[in-house]
């Protein structure tokens, strides 16, 4: 097989796969410590989804009101309805002020007080006073558009250090030996040339999966990757049945309006022009967490009060915001009100409705970044050589539900610290072993095997079923029989990969290829999520089985790994984390989660 496609050898000491904002802050890191490093990623750096984020980034700085880290986390353990690690939580919250104050100086425009501190909105499930309320303003925003100015000044700083970029190259496959991580194989997508990369560190930044899912807020490069080469390499995923769905997806569009917009003072109405979010959760009402707004607007629209010619939607009011105010702090989403919904949101409400926008789940690690699995019994053992970071892992401090803003700083916080544990692992220089015999033979079998595939359905078809399939089977409200269901419908479509067809048999800018490559990245991904939902007999954070309606920590306080390789899904177990890292705070407690 090697014979038939040049491969091109490289070294390095760290390889990052992803140049998101994870990714970026981990290759800051690496070649700030003097490691010799690599960046490689599918789009031009500034075109990750981190790009898209709108709202902002969370952090008690404490500009615009109280604010601890003590009740960011306290949200946080919250917010993940007791899922989320502790441990890695209190690292989450106590290092996110410092990496705000970084992002400033590494100079993103955040939008400013009248003092000319950083301004900060309040979020859903963002409160002051150990859950007690009223609201936090802990969120930074660079008006509606973080992400962009976060990524850009990232990437600038970037390029001041000695990393090397290799932009739209398609990482294939992990280099595994023994265990351990050795390498990855990439594919350059501009001439075809297949680049080996042999490593002391690789860094799996890849982003999510949403685009399993037929209506979600994510960029179409959002095919989890990542998530794809470690169950290739036999490792497995966790807590893949959460899935968070984003109340304010423009309706028909799929295109998010960022919660900030609610942050600023919106609000939802049904057809009866009810601000029906007061019944659900009479405190926080519209600024109730993710999981819980989604679902109430669910609930109105199966009742029979959704808007619309179909009652299949819900309205968001901003008309009763100053055009000042809009103008200045959501000029982005005024614009995609505009363009997506036909909408002007000074004088009209926008037609919305819950879309898939985060993945709870991921490659399961550390707060260090280093990827873990269970081993001899050992919960935590770690695999040599690989680490996660960003969407793509599941450290984790999101638990079953991520609060709003607290991805962003997930980012930067672990980036970093991915950096300094590969800093500390790994001295620069160090002589490399040779690879294993065959280290391409997977990823070149593939790349050959799907670009001679000549089957009976293109690659778009078994896309959509599987996103059709996922939409209505690993929904917001999930039970017994729809997951039964989905289950055996979303296996019968994974084995379609089999029948795909490309039609494109070149080297050079083979997108056919490369959308195959990413859909069989996907398929393990949507068929383990089915399984772990139906899986899991009950219902916590973005998780809700009809069936099994209640929490129950008796016997589901557990983080679930799955494993597949093909045929069938492995599941098994980690505990959560009940402990935290240090004695500044003790454990939080479960207690039942209301708004
Ligand atoms: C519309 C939208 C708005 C959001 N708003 C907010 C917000 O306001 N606040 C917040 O906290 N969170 C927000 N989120 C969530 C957050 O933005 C994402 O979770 C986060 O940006 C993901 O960053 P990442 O570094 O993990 O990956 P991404 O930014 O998704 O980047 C992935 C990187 O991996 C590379 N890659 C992937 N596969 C391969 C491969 N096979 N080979 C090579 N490279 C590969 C890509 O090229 C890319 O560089 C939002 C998400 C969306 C979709």
């Amino acid at each position: 097989m090697a014979e038939a496609y040049k491969i091109i050898d490289h070294s390095y000491d760290a390889v990052v796969v992803g140049a998101g904002g994870s990714g970026l802050r981990a290759t800051m890191g690496c070649a700030e410590a003097g490691l010799r490093t690599a960046c490689i990623t599918k789009v031009f750096p500034t075109r990750s989804h981190t790009v898209a984020a709108q709202g902002g980034i969370a952090a008690s700085l404490g500009n615009m009101g109280p604010d601890h880290w003590t009740w960011h986390m306290y949200d946080t353990v919250k917010g993940s309805d007791w899922l989320g690690d502790q441990d890695a939580i209190e690292y989450l919250v106590r290092e996110a002020p410092q990496a705000v104050y970084e992002l400033e100086h590494a100079g993103v425009p955040f939008s400013r007080t009248s003092e000319g501190k950083i301004y900060q909105r309040p979020f859903g499930g963002m409160m002051q006073n150990m859950g007690e309320g009223p609201p936090a303003q802990r969120t930074c925003a660079a008006a509606d558009r973080t992400g962009h100015a976060m990524l850009h000044a990232l990437y600038q700083q970037s390029l001041k250090y000695d990393a090397d970029f290799y932009i739209e190259y398609f990482a294939l496959d992990l280099i595994m030996e023994n265990g351990a991580c050795r390498g990855v194989i990439a594919m350059c997508m501009e001439d075809g040339s297949i680049h080996r990369f042999r490593s002391h560190s690789v860094v799996l930044a890849t982003g999510g999966y949403g685009k399993c899912w037929f209506s979600a807020t994510s960029a179409h490069t959002c095919t989890g990757d990542g998530g794809g080469m470690v169950l290739r390499a036999g490792l497995p995923m966790q807590d893949m049945e959460f899935v968070q769905f984003h109340p304010t997806g423009i309706y028909g569009a799929g295109v998010l309006i960022t919660e900030g917009a609610r942050g600023e003072g919106g609000y939802l109405t049904n057809s009866e022009g009810e601000r029906f979010m007061e019944r659900y959760a009479p405190s926080a009402k519209d600024l109730a967490s993710r999981d819980v707004v989604s679902r109430s607007m669910a609930a109105e629209i199966r009742e029979g009060r959704g808007v619309g010619p179909h009652k299949d939607h819900i309205y968001l009011h901003l008309d009763h915001i100053a055009p000042e105010v809009l103008a200045e702090r959501l000029p982005g989403i005024t614009e995609t009100g505009k363009i997506f919904a036909n909408v002007d949101l000074t004088r009209q409400p926008l037609p919305v409705t819950p879309t898939v926008h985060y993945n709870m789940g991921g490659i399961p690690c550390n707060y260090h970044g280093e990827v873990v699995t269970l081993k001899d019994g050992n919960p935590d053992s770690v695999v040599p050589g690989l680490f996660a970071i960003g969407e793509a892992a599941c450290v984790s401090v999101h638990g079953a539900n991520r609060l709003g803003s607290n991805s962003l700083i997930d980012l930067v916080v672990f980036g970093r610290a991915t950096g300094h544990r590969i800093a500390e692992i790994v001295k620069p220089d160090t002589k490399h072993a040779p690879l294993p015999k065959g280290s391409e033979e997977m990823a070149l079998g593939r790349v050959d095997k799907f670009r001679n595939a000549n089957g009976g359905s293109s690659t778009a078809e078994i896309r959509l079923d599987m996103q059709r399939t996922m939409q209505k089977h690993a929904a917001v409200f999930r039970d017994t029989e729809l997951l039964d269901e989905g289950k055996i419908l979303i296996d019968k479509v994974a084995a379609r990969i089999d029948d795909v067809r490309v039609t494109d048999r070149s080297m050079i800018w083979n997108t056919d290829l490369i959308e195959t490559l990413e859909l069989d990245n996907m398929l393990p991904q949507a068929v383990v999520t089915m399984h772990g939902a139906s899986n899991r007999h009950e219902s916590r954070g973005a998780h809700m089985h009809e069936t099994y309606p209640d929490r129950n920590d008796a016997e589901w306080m557990k983080h679930t790994l799955m494993w597949t390789q093909g045929k069938g899904v492995k599941i098994d177990y980690r505990p959560v984390h009940d402990y935290t890292l240090t004695d500044d705070i003790d454990y939080i407690k479960p207690k039942a989660r209301v708004y």
